[in-house]
């Protein structure tokens, strides 16, 4: 068997004997970049079916064709786990969408707070960062990146079903972990380079779903607190056990 060394995501159905054709863009990387030619193997997924190496049947400057030839690997879904951040600076929050699909979570749900440093996300370049990142890591599974909305909104519309994991920088170096059994439906929140308003926080510890998390005796930035959060998160309740 030929050596599948190229991981790609398509947004196209994935099956025995699927064909599977290529747009300009792919042709480019796979042909001009990564130099392929017709026999050559590839991994490819597209967040439904799994993992399939396909073979290169025609391979054009602006076109291409691939076929599948066998299932790699199942579709490995994440835990049911929310990613809830507030957009910090560009290079930052893209980090954090990376790191969040990366880590296992399900969704990834920008909001804007009181203290939000930048009320404009574009959707569709974080949505291709989560996918990057799933190509990187060997993932099946891309998480949705959904568009921005306000937090208030969100915790109006909260679904009962869904523990919050609040990681409240006012909590910092309280001891607080999170003590909870349930595995269901969760979601992590954490707030701007401004942290969350006092009456945000009212808010959020009013909320019955709500677990107030420390995350240590430092205050972690933004991108550093996803991160940790998600560890925590995965570690005692996830998928990493
Ligand atoms: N400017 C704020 C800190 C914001 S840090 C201040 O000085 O207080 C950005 C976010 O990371 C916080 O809103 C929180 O969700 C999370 N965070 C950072 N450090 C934390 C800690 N030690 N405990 C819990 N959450 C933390």
């Amino acid at each position: 068997m030929k050596d599948a060394k190229v991981r790609l995501y398509v947004d196209h159905p994935l099956g025995d004997a699927q064909s599977v054709p290529l747009d300009r863009d792919q042709a480019h990387y796979l042909f001009g970049v990564m130099r392929l030619a017709v026999g050559a193997h590839i991994l490819l997924f597209n967040g439904q079916d799994g993992e399939w190496r396909a073979e290169v049947v025609k391979a054009g400057k602006r076109a291409g064709e691939l076929q599948c030839v066998e299932q790699t690997k199942p579709l490995q879904m994440p835990p049911d786990l929310w990613l809830i951040f507030a957009p910090i600076k560009k290079a930052r929050t893209d980090f954090i969408v990376e790191k969040a699909a990366e880590m296992g979570a399900l969704r990834i749900l920008p909001v804007s707070t009181e203290f939000t440093n930048s009320d404009r996300i574009r959707q569709d370049r974080l949505q291709a960062h989560a996918v990057e990142a799933a190509e990187q890591c060997g993932g099946t599974y891309v998480p949705e990146v959904t568009e921005l909305q306000k937090l208030d909104r969100l915790l109006a519309d909260w679904p009962e079903d869904r523990q919050l994991m609040f990681c409240d920088e006012a909590e910092v170096g309280a001891a607080k972990q999170l003590a909870a059994s349930s595995t269901e439906k969760w979601a992590i929140l954490i707030g701007p380079e401004g942290g969350f308003s006092p009456k945000e926080r009212t808010r959020l510890h009013a909320h019955p779903q709500t677990h107030v998390v420390s995350l240590g005796p430092r205050i972690l930035r933004a991108d550093t607190a996803v991160v940790a959060a998600m560890t925590v998160w995965q570690q005692a309740l996830g998928d990493w056990s």
